[in-house]
């Protein structure tokens, strides 16, 4: 089955604003597909829809073929924000990423292997004792989401995950998110980091998809 599959994905803002209007999306798993699209067009709402974070949507969101119940959602769907300040509290990096997969019952053994597994896929071993607040913003990047990680979810959603970064820490995050080979979603004005991660692309506008094909065919023909 799919990673994930959106169905008829409706949603607005208790304000009463439009964000979207119905969307049908399906992501095979390992697949890297990027979300463009003018500002306003509903590329946040649909990440935040894809993880069980809105309340009061409409539509089915599908995981690996199942309707998961929503806190099972959040896991199995994980989203790494615009700013990774807001996903680092903790005093050091290892206890950041043990934040996720300690809350939801792992302790021990078990909890160090699994922070030891995603600091490793994001090539951050090393960072593990420092503060993240004393990282690079690449770095910080990259701790985000092995927290993300360590809740071992089937979909890895990213937004604007390049902001901040200079050309080494573009580098470097493109090559740890090819590594995953994790269903991701990418959503982006980046349109080269796009077309170098994401063979797929959908463009939004207005709540609604208005083109999803091949990702140098989607740009040459926007
Ligand atoms: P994008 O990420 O593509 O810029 P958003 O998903 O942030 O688009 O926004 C989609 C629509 O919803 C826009 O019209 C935006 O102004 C509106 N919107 C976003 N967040 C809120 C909110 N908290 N309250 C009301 N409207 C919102
Ligand atoms: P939990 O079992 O984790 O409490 P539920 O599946 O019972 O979660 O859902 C709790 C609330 O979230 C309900 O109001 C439900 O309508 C809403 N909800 C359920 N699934 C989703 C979803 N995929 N996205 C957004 N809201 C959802």
């Amino acid at each position: 089955p799919p990673a994930l599959e959106l169905e008829g994905l409706a949603f607005a803002y208790p304000d009463g604003t439009p964000a979207l209007a119905g969307i049908d999306l399906s992501l095979l798993p390992g697949e890297r597909l990027a979300v463009l699209g003018p500002n306003g067009a509903g590329k946040t709402t649909l990440a935040l829809g894809a993880c069980g974070a809105l309340d009061e949507v409409r539509g089915v969101v599908r995981v690996g073929g199942e309707v998961p119940g929503r806190r099972e959602l959040r896991r199995r769907v994980g989203i790494v924000f615009q700013d990774p300040d807001d996903q680092l509290f903790m005093p050091t990096v290892e206890a950041d990423v043990a934040f996720g997969p300690a809350k939801q019952g792992l302790r021990g053994e078990e909890l160090r292997a699994r922070v030891d597994e995603a600091l490793d896929a994001v090539r951050a071993t090393d960072l593990a004792a420092r503060p993240p607040h004393s990282l690079s913003a690449g770095e910080r990047r990259r701790v985000a989401i092995a927290g993300v990680l360590a809740c071992r979810p089937d979909v890895l959603v990213l937004d604007e995950p390049t902001a901040a970064l200079d050309p080494a820490g573009r580098r470097e995050l493109l090559d740890v998110l090819v590594s995953l080979r994790l269903a991701l979603l990418l959503i982006t004005h980046d349109l080269p980091y796009a077309l170098e991660l994401c063979p797929r692309a959908v463009v939004l506008d207005r709540g609604q998809l208005v083109a999803d094909g091949a990702t140098r065919e989607v740009l040459a023909d926007d």
